[in-house]
């Protein structure tokens, strides 16, 4: 596909800070990588401090007045980006699986299709925050809590962007972005349809750069009155740590190992491999993925046979193939920490039901890793603890209902998870026992408005629907 590549070829050499194109501080850059053909897709500037300065000061500025802007009138701009966004979305699409390399037609549904939901739901969501009650003698309000600093990953890298950008805009805030170095070419488009849609200088700022030093202006700067961050728990404690100096308002959406429990009396049929899709799911890079399948041991042999067939449908391939059901990896790294995975699996005991650390035969570049099944898995097991980010599956027994509800809140991650049963009313008690921030019951699609975000290690706070707008704001109460 190297002539995909060439098409697709995006070069950005300016910032957009305080409603222009500026040329940024220094003449660094980030380059790009397909992960499939292995080649330059695009550059992007690698900014630092004192392009953070330039931001920040033009969010600051743009603030007083943005704050004050009727809401109809901020959501009717969010919404204008929403409605770029889906007359934008072939290229968008195609530009991510470039950059990412997760199959096309996901790109479609899924990288561009979440973010123009989330765009056009501020409309709906934002006017159902209560901006103002009254309690007793007072008057309580809901007002912007100021300039916030938005750092995001590469894995669904406009969705972790839009829940970010659409309800800070919403809510009144002034918003610096520092996308990911990954996967950064979406931001720029971004940035673009939001210019176009005309919002005012300043509201929206975007800085790529590295973590280490635009990352960390932002978390440590006195005039960013919130940092909203999406990545590893790793880097969000550091950030965390900045932002106490500051005391900054932090939200934290972090990583998971979330469990799927399987109860007896689930059709196995179904359940199973929707398990093996919802871990798959983007090579398994994705934060919520349910990476631990929590199953009754008598029913351990039909899980492993079930969640091999399954994942023997997962073809390898290009990602601009239709028939391609799993890209490669991200980057060359993140192979080889997934591949250093399963070998440690393999090293501590658990059956390797398929796949395993070996590249696969087909294709012969791009950073690919087996769709991979463990089972027979311990529950303290290093990949049944640790945060794997690619495509592997740990099926763990258990012996009793009270065993695997311990099996899956014994990690330190509670982002996602999935319970399965012939009684629906059985999952819901079995849900409700579970320390996390989100549950499918029997594979129940995911809800763009329902409130998203960890319990544990996995973070703090929540994105989407109408509690992602008050993520943005602060209370005030006025006493008559
Ligand atoms: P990451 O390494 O933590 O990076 C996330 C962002 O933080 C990037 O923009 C990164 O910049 C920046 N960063 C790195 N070091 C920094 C520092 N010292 N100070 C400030 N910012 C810094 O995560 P990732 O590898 O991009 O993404 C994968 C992780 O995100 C996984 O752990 C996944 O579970 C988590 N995630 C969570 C959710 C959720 O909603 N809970 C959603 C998606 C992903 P550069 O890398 O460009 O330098």
């Amino acid at each position: 596909m190297a002539t995909t590549t060439a098409q697709l070829k995006r070069t950005y050499n300016q910032l957009f800070i305080g409603g222009s194109w500026v040329t940024p501080s220094s003449d660094r850059q980030i380059q790009v990588i397909n992960p499939y053909t292995e080649e330059v897709v695009g550059t992007v500037p690698s900014g630092g401090g004192e392009d953070v300065e330039r931001a920040v000061a033009a969010a600051k500025a743009a603030f007083p007045s943005w704050s004050a802007t009727p809401l109809e009138e901020r959501l009717a701009l969010c919404s204008k980006v929403g409605e770029l966004l889906a007359a934008n979305s072939g290229e968008i699409a195609a530009v991510i699986c470039a950059e990412l390399g997760m199959p096309l037609r996901l790109c479609e549904l899924i990288q561009v299709g979440l973010p123009t939901t989330t765009f056009r739901s501020m409309a709906e969501v934002a006017p159902k925050v209560e901006w103002e009650e009254r309690v007793g003698n007072s008057i309580v309000l809901r007002e912007p809590v100021g300039v916030v600093a938005a750092i995001t990953p590469w894995n669904y890298p406009l969705h972790q962007i839009a829940a970010k950008v659409a309800p800070a805009l919403a809510a009144g805030c002034t918003v610096v972005l520092k996308p990911s170095g990954v996967a950064p070419l979406n931001a720029f488009i971004l940035a673009e349809l939001i210019e176009q849609a005309g919002f005012p200088p300043g509201v929206f700022n975007l800085v790529s750069g590295g973590g280490r030093e635009v990352g960390e202006a932002l978390a440590s700067h006195p005039d960013v009155d919130m940092v909203s961050f999406t990545g590893s728990t790793a880097v969000g404690r550091r950030v965390t740590e900045l932002a106490a100096k500051t005391i900054k308002r932090v939200a934290m959406e972090l990583g998971g190992k979330s469990a799927n429990v399987i109860l007896e009396d689930a059709d196995l049929a179904k359940a199973v491999p929707d398990g093996v899709a919802k871990c798959f799911l983007n090579s398994g890079q994705t934060c919520s993925a349910l990476t631990r399948m929590v199953v009754p041991r008598r029913l351990l042999g039909e899980v492993e046979e079930l969640a091999a067939q399954a994942a023997a449908t997962y073809r390898l391939g290009d990602p601009f193939d239709p028939e391609t059901r799993l890209g490669p990896l991200v980057s060359a790294d993140q192979r080889q920490i997934v591949r250093s995975y399963i070998e440690k699996g393999v090293a501590e005991g658990a059956k390797l039901v398929c796949g395993g650390p070996e590249p696969p035969q087909q294709p012969t570049h791009g950073y690919f890793v087996q769709p991979t099944v463990f089972s027979e898995v311990e529950p303290g097991q290093t990949i049944a603890q640790e945060e794997i980010f690619g495509p592997v599956l740990s099926i763990i027994p258990y012996d009793t209902e009270e065993e695997a509800v311990e099996i899956a809140n014994g990690t330190i991650y509670g982002l996602a998870g999935g319970v399965w049963s012939g009684d629906r009313e059985r999952a819901i008690a079995v849900a409700k026992r579970l320390r996390t921030g989100q549950v499918e019951i029997n594979g129940g699609a995911f809800n763009p408005l329902a409130p998203f975000g960890g319990y544990k290690q996995s973070g703090n706070g929540r994105e989407l629907g109408r509690h992602g707008v008050e993520e943005f704001l602060e209370l005030k109460a006025l006493q008559l």
